[in-house]
């Protein structure tokens, strides 16, 4: 029964092919592991320096009976992103799906970042998407199927942050770019939205909570944080995974030009705390 059941997993005929980009831990490793088990071959990106944890990410894909390639580059570099595309097609065939979901954040006063930091988050957090979409962009109409671009804003794209200037700029500059991008290649059957997480329980959240508090005023932070969602709880990857599963699938081909807010936020995050 066992072996029928995995005899027809295997058999299963993909989707066709996502590239997910850091895609080594937190979101972007349960948005691949979903497309995986939607049906989709899936690359997967991250820095170099992610190689083991991609590895881990490949075996639990190849588990699915999906095929999986690994791709490190940074996404901030036009060639690496160029040449990340042109390997996901060499390598699985095509390109159906890009989900541009690698970022970083930092909670720092506006009075504290420097230039040079500023330009650090425009170069991931936006050159890079730009870089993913276009590429993207390029293969999908290249191939002529139309094609699903999904990105990562934010809460913080929808209303500035305190103590994130960084974050919310680069993240709002996001969410212009994927309406710019979708009223363009809406022509060619690409819809481009964002999913906009609120507190998602992540290795970028745990990182972004220990600079602003620690020992017992971190639970003090956690529960403060939880609080500012209307379920009263900070989300899982899987509350993304399933949002982006829906935007990658066909059910969503009239929806494009949105950034979709995984939860409502009552208020500025950090205010809670510091207030
Ligand atoms: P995470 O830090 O846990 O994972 C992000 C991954 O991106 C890491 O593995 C990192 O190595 C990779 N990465 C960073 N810079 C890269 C680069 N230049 N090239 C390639 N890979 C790079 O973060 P997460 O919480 O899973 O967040 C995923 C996305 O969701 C990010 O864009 C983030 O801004 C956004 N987001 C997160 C939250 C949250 O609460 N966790 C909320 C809103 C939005």
């Amino acid at each position: 029964m066992v072996r029928q059941l995995e005899a027809d997993i295997l058999a299963t005929p993909s989707k066709g092919v996502a590239l997910v980009t850091g895609a080594a831990q937190g979101m972007g490793k349960d948005i691949a592991l979903r497309l995986a088990s939607d049906g989709y071959d899936v690359a997967i990106n991250d820095l170099p320096n992610k190689l083991e944890l991609l590895k881990e990410v490949q075996s639990q894909i190849e588990a699915t009976g999906k095929k999986s390639t690994i791709l490190t580059a940074d996404i901030s570099i036009e060639s690496k992103v160029k040449e990340m595309v042109e390997s996901t097609v060499s390598q699985l065939g095509s390109l159906e799906v890009m989900v541009s979901n690698a970022g970083i954040c930092t909670t720092k006063s506006m009075l504290e970042v420097d230039a040079e930091e500023w330009d650090r988050f425009f170069a991931i957090n936006t050159r890079g998407t730009f870089l993913c979409y276009k590429y993207a962009a390029i293969q999908m109409i290249h191939q002529g199927r139309g094609g699903r671009i999904i990105g990562a804003s934010s809460i913080a794209s929808k209303r500035g942050w305190e103590m994130g200037s960084a974050y919310s700029g680069s993240k709002f500059a996001v969410r212009g770019l994927t309406q710019s991008a979708a009223s363009e290649l809406g022509r060619y059957g690409i819809t481009v939205n964002t999913y906009a997480p609120g507190f998602i329980d992540t290795p970028m959240l745990a990182d972004a909570a220990n600079s602003v508090a620690s020992g017992a005023d971190r639970a003090v932070a956690d529960k403060a944080w939880a609080g500012m969602a209307p379920l009263n709880r900070i989300g899982q990857t899987a509350d993304v995974a399933g949002l982006v599963s829906f935007l990658a699938s066909s059910e969503s081909s009239f929806i494009t030009g949105q950034s979709v807010s995984v939860v409502y936020s009552r208020r500025s995050p950090l205010r809670v705390i510091f207030s």
